[in-house]
């Protein structure tokens, strides 16, 4: 037994230290955020090593994701203090079983050799099948197919054990597509994603020799996030832990947010039915967040029904409030948090200087990124994305800057070879070569070579025609991009005119519609230049300045891939209904979609240590139109006391508290805060007062994509009555002052660097005292 001084049991409390050295029977650790639950697996990993209760590869270990396992590989290593021969099957659910199913292909019929097939292969697979089955791809899209079968594959259904009440699925053909389906795979020699679970399912339920030796060989089983397993998952867990029951789960109810991809919260309910005689471990100390921090977290998730509940609390010094903002666009979303970057790293309030790796912005979708990206690109902030590639490197951005730079500059050869053959025109090496010869033989760019090609008939067929007219429509872009017209405008006709948006919505894959949402946020950001050239030389510009430095980085991801990690500083922005909670969400009936919403709010502020963010815009462009939108309504559930209201920065020159906010706000400043608005009843008067239609108004008719429009949206008439003598107030033009008389609409300031004057009270904000 590894006693007392072991490095990897000093730190734990005495909850944690029971989950760890509980070595017999199963453990279930069901705790809230941050309260060391993956910290404890990991000691248990260690102990059971350095007790020799087990050799590593008798322990399997299952994480979320990949990054998950090699942190708690390198945790292993490190708080083990000792060197113990080999590691642990320490992975994701597929890693494993990828690693398992290679011993045992041929059990199902595969070679051990076998392919993966991604989801572009999957795809095209099921529209071979759905063609030949002379089925109208239009209406029954291999896509949809995809879903259902994946749907299936999650619960563990064969072909033969789909129940009958699937029947009517994919216009009643779903079980037999899917059974063609798996017999093209076999005969492939692949499978799917899901086949790798289903696959070791199977396999363990029909052999019991092979689930018996499984049994006896995987002494310990570790689990986190167990929250989010599906029922295939589950099942294989629960048959490979029949054996010798020292099953250790952890998870959290509340942090449930793959319900879309077919977890099932029911298995950590389920837990000690599974496995009678289960210890459960409770932790309630966190020891990642302030309590403000906590606080606020829990009030957004107290209101889901059906939760377990959970106690927690820390012993961390009370620390900032959670802090909410709200913002006139998105534009002045991502320059106020880069600008709240860089004072953090200076060390502001009070706060210690903050590393940009300690600082992090979660977003609910993807697209929201390339605001954030372009202003880092812009002021040089290092940054990372998580979980996929930097904004202005995707593909589909590439390609469409590529027209652009076409567009702009027809001599821009290797932009023609990118996109000549994007999207397919039947332009082929040959015909390249050709192009590129005649572009050689007469000292030309490959647009004029591939003209002379065309007029001295060098190229025919479907190819020369859809050469010719790609040709002609970047002759026509020159033209446009000469006269100087609308840039925007341009933009969106050659992304049409090329067949690339096309290309992109008729494209039945999983990635296609983020792509386009891609596509819309390149012409969004546009916006801010005056034409296409400038935008070029922009973008040009600052992916020079976006080579891998090295360095600490602020990491930018999504709420899901967020899950499990912490930061000092966490920002939330873009809490809008429609964006967070989602329009989907919303849409459905039923609280299903809202409570996972929910938990991913949890989620979200339960990664901040010491410092968290939240932000809204009241307007944003949405397929190239304003739309106001509400703060979210996850926002009224955070409780008061714990939230901090800033207004817009160099407006008032400091926070806000939310009742004085409500004494002396104009119904306009309280729409642009909106963060007070905790009552329901007054945030629809704000929204049907006048001043917010007419600012609604103003934005609609726009012209006023500068963000200093914040500035107009807080100086409304309605705001001038609530100024009495004293009152601390901000003029745009002579800065800050107190009020020294009040004269119906006109009224005395004494500035303090202007002197006395006398000024209209709409020209007026209140100011903190
Ligand atoms: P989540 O639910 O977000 O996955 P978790 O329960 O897995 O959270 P951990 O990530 O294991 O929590 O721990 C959160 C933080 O608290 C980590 O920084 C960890 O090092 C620290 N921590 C955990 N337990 C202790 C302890 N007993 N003493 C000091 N620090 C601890
Ligand atoms: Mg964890």
């Amino acid at each position: 037994m590894a006693g007392q001084g072991a490095p990897y049991l000093d730190d734990l409390n005495p909850a944690q230290r029971l989950a760890v050295e509980t070595l017999d029977g199963p453990v279930l650790m069901l705790a809230g955020a941050g309260t060391g639950k993956t910290k404890a697996l990991t000691a248990r990993i260690a102990h059971l090593m350095t007790t020799g209760r087990a050799r590593p590869n008798e322990i399997l270990a299952v994480t979320f994701t990949n990054k998950a396992a090699r942190e708690m590989r390198d945790r292993i290593g490190r708080s083990m203090g000792q060197t113990v021969e080999g590691m642990p099957w320490l992975g994701t659910f597929h890693a494993i079983c990828v690693k398992l199913l290679r011993r045992h292909a041929e059990l199902i019929g595969l070679k051990s050799n076998f392919t993966i097939l991604d989801t572009d292969d999957q795809l095209r697979l099921m529209k071979q099948l759905i063609l030949a089955e002379n089925i109208d791809e239009k209406r029954w899209p291999p896509r949809m197919l995809a879903g259902i079968i994946d749907n299936w594959k999650n619960r563990a259904w064969t072909p033969a054990s789909v129940p009958a009440a699937e029947a009517g699925a994919f216009n009643n053909r779903g079980t037999e597509l899917y059974d063609y389906y798996q017999q093209r795979l076999k005969t492939l020699n692949a499978v799917d994603f899901g086949d790798l679970l289903l696959h070791m399912v199977t396999i363990f339920q029909t052999q019991p020799d092979v689930l018996a030796q499984y049994q006896r060989w995987f002494k310990y089983i570790l689990v986190d996030e167990y929250q989010d397993t599906n029922v295939a998952q589950y099942l294989w867990l629960r048959l490979l832990a029949q054996g010798h029951r020292n099953i250790c789960c952890v998870g959290d109810d509340d942090q449930s947010i793959y319900g879309w991809r077919g977890a099932e919260v029911g298995n950590i309910l389920r837990f000690e039915k599974d496995f009678p005689g289960a210890h459960v471990v409770r932790l309630e100390q966190n020891y990642r967040s302030t309590p403000h921090i906590l606080a606020a977290a829990s009030g957004v998730i107290d209101a889901n029904q059906g939760r377990l509940g959970k106690t927690l609390w820390t012993a961390e010094q009370e620390g900032e409030k959670v802090r909410l903002i709200g913002h006139w666009d998105g534009d002045e979303e991502a320059r106020w948090i880069g600008d709240e970057i860089e004072a953090l790293q200076k060390g502001t309030r009070g706060l210690d200087p903050l590393g940009l790796d300690g600082m992090a912005i979660l977003v609910r979708a993807s697209h929201q990124m390339r605001a954030f990206e372009d202003r880092f690109l812009t002021i040089g902030l290092p940054y990372r994305v998580i979980g996929g590639p930097r904004f202005y490197e995707r593909m589909e951005i590439r390609d469409a800057m590529a027209y652009f730079r076409l567009a702009v500059s027809p001599d821009d050869d290797l932009a023609f070879e990118r996109i000549v053959n994007t999207p397919k025109r039947g332009l082929g090496d040959k015909a390249q070569q050709a192009i590129q010869r005649a572009a050689r033989d007469n000292g030309t760019t490959l647009v004029d070579g591939a003209r002379i090609l065309l007029a001295d008939k060098g190229l025919g067929g479907k190819g020369g025609a859809e050469l010719r007219v790609l040709v002609d429509a970047i002759g026509r872009w020159n033209d446009a991009v000469r006269r100087g017209g609308n840039h925007i405008e341009l933009a969106e006709t050659i992304l049409e005119e090329s067949g690339y948006t096309a290309h992109w919505q008729n494209d039945k894959t999983p990635e296609a519609p983020g792509r386009l949402e891609n596509l819309k946020e390149l012409v969004k950001a546009l916006e801010s230049f005056e034409n296409l050239q400038g935008f070029l030389e922009h973008v040009a510009l600052i992916m020079d300045n976006a080579g891998e430095a090295e360095g600490e980085k602020v990491s930018v991801m999504t709420l899901h891939a967020a899950k499990g990690l912490e930061f000092p500083a966490v920002f939330l922005p873009g809490w809008e209904d429609g964006l967070f909670p989602s329009q989907r969400s919303m849409d459905e009936s039923g609280l299903k979609g809202l409570e996972e919403e929910r938990r991913l709010a949890y989620v979200g502020i339960t990664r901040a240590e010491t410092l968290a963010t939240i932000s809204f815009a009241a307007n944003r462009r949405v397929y190239g139109q304003w739309q106001s939108s509400l703060p979210s309504r996850f926002i009224d559930e955070l409780p008061a006391d714990h939230v901090e209201v800033l207004t817009p920065p160099g407006l008032y020159g400091g926070g806000y508290g939310a009742a004085g906010m409500a004494a002396s706000a104009s119904p306009a400043i309280m729409a642009v805060q909106a963060s007070d608005l905790h009552d329901k009843a007054s945030r629809a008067d704000v929204y049907n007062s006048p001043g917010w239609k007419r600012l609604q108004a103003r934005s609609s008719a726009r012209g006023m994509s500068q963000p200093r429009e914040s500035r107009h949206m807080v100086i409304d008439a309605d705001a001038v009555s609530s100024f009495t003598t004293d009152d601390r107030v901000f003029h745009t033009k002579f800065g800050y002052g107190t009020v020294t008389a009040v004269e119906g609409d006109k009224l005395e300031v004494a500035f303090e660097k202007a002197g006395t004057k006398k000024v209209v009270g709409k020209f007026l904000v209140a100011a903190e005292q």
